[in-house]
C-alpha cells in the first residue's frame, strides 16, 4: 500500500468551489501517479476549520470517485495556518514512488514547507492596501511591513527638528542620525523613533503631508529602501507602499496595484480619522488626499506608479471581503 499526499486551497467557502478544487486535486493525483481509478483503496480528506459548505468527500463522490472507501474530517483552528485549505491522503494498492500534489498555493503559502514569498502591494493614499496587506499577512502567517510608517517617521523626525522639510541637504543631514526601527508585538507593527513608539503620532493628518515631502528625497529612500529590502530578503512578507512593485521588490513573487476613486478613499480616511476623535473636514481631506498623491505619482526618483506586471484591483464599490478573496484568488491563479 502507499500514500500520495495531496493539498489545495478554495477562494471562498462555497459548495461550488469545494467541489472544482477536489476534482481538480483527485484528477491531478490521479493523472501524475499514472493511477487507475480502482488502484484507489481509499481517500481521506480533512478541510480547515473555515471551511462548511460541503464534505470533501462527497465532492469527490460527485467527481466520480465512488469506487473508494471516503472519510473527510474537520481540522482544529490553527493559528497563522493556511486558510480555506483542503488536505487529502490517497491509500494506493500499486508499487509506485508516490508523487505528492500540491495547487493553488497549498504548498506555497505554507511557511513551514515553502520557501519565502513576497507579496507586493502598492496604490495610492487610501486605496485599501493597508487592510488588505493586514489580512494577507494574517491568513498565511507571514509578515506585514508598513512601509509608508517609515516614511511618516523621518516626516515626524523632521518636524521634531524643524528641519525644513524641502531642503534635501539638511535632511540627509537628519538621515545620518536616524534612529528607526521596527518592531513587532503579537504580528503588529510597532515603529520606534530615538527609543519612543510613534505609532500613533506618525498617523496624525499633519505627518502625512510632510511624509510626502520628505519621501520625495532620494537619500531619505535609499536609507528606507535599505531597511525594507533587508527585511524581504529575510522572511515571507507583505509589503504594502508606493515604489514597492516597481523598485523595493522587483522581484516579488506577487504584485498588485490598489485603487480606488479620489471619493471613496477620501471617505475612507475620513471614517477612520473621525472614529479616532478627529475634527475633519471632508472637503479639506479629500483635496489633501488628491495633493498628496500628485505629488507621490510626480516625484523624479520612484515615484508612484503601477509595475507593468503588477494587477490592477479597483476597490471604489468592493467589501475589504471581496477585495481579499480577489487577490486570493489572483494568487492562486498564478501558482
Ligand atoms: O501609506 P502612507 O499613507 O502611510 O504613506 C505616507 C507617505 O509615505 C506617502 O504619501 C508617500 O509619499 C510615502 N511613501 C512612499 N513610498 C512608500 C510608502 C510610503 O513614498 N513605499
Amino acid at each position: 500500500m502507499v500514500i500520495i499526499r495531496g493539498a489545495t486551497t478554495i477562494a471562498s467557502d462555497t459548495k461550488e468551489e469545494i467541489q472544482k478544487a477536489v476534482r481538480e486535486l483527485l484528477e491531478q493525483i490521479e493523472s501524475r501517479n499514472d493511477l487507475k481509478r480502482d488502484e484507489m483503496v481509499s481517500l481521506v480528506f480533512s478541510s480547515t476549520s473555515d471551511i462548511h459548505s460541503h464534505y470533501p468527500a462527497k465532492a469527490a463522490r460527485e467527481a466520480g470517485f465512488e469506487s473508494c472507501s471516503l472519510f473527510s474530517a474537520q481540522e482544529p483552528d490553527i493559528e497563522g495556518g493556511l486558510p480555506l485549505c483542503i488536505r487529502t491522503m490517497v491509500f494506493v494498492e500499486k508499487n509506485l514512488t508516490p508523487r505528492h500534489v500540491y495547487l493553488r498555493g497549498a504548498k506555497v503559502l505554507r511557511k513551514d514547507i515553502a520557501g519565502k514569498v513576497n507579496i507586493a502591494i502598492d496604490g495610492p493614499a487610501g486605496s485599501g492596501k493597508s487592510t488588505i496587506a493586514k489580512r494577507l499577512a494574517k491568513d498565511y502567517g507571514i509578515l506585514y511591513l508598513d512601509t509608508g510608517a517609515m516614511y511618516r517617521a523621518c516626516a515626524l523626525k523632521a518636524l521634531r527638528e524643524h528641519v525644513e522639510l524641502t531642503d534635501e541637504a539638511q535632511i540627509c543631514d537628519l538621515m545620518r542620525s536616524l534612529d528607526l526601527s521596527v518592531q513587532y508585538t503579537d504580528g503588529v507593527q510597532h515603529t520606534i523613533l530615538d527609543g519612543g513608539d510613534v505609532s500613533e503620532e506618525i498617523r496624525e493628518p499633519q505627518v502625512s503631508m510632510a511624509a510626502s515631502t520628505v519621501s520625495k528625497h532620494k537619500s531619505v529612500r535609499l536609507k528606507m529602501v535599505e531597511k525594507q529590502r533587508e527585511i524581504a530578503s529575510k522572511m515571507s512578507c507583505v509589503l504594502d507602499g508606493r515604489d514597492i512593485g516597481t523598485f523595493v521588490l522587483p522581484e516579488a513573487d506577487f504584485k498588485f496595484f490598489l485603487t480606488a476613486s479620489p471619493e471613496v478613499r477620501a471617505k475612507r480616511r475620513y471614517d477612520e480619522l473621525v472614529a479616532k476623535g478627529h475634527d475633519v473636514d471632508f472637503e479639506e481631506l479629500k483635496q489633501g488626499i488628491i495633493a498628496r498623491d500628485r505629488q507621490d505619482m510626480n516625484r523624479e526618483f520612484a515615484p508612484l506608479k503601477q509595475a507593468d506586471d503588477a494587477v490592477l484591483v479597483d476597490t471604489s464599490s468592493m467589501t475589504i471581503e471581496e477585495v481579499v478573496a480577489r487577490v486570493k484568488s489572483l494568487m492562486q491563479e498564478k501558482i
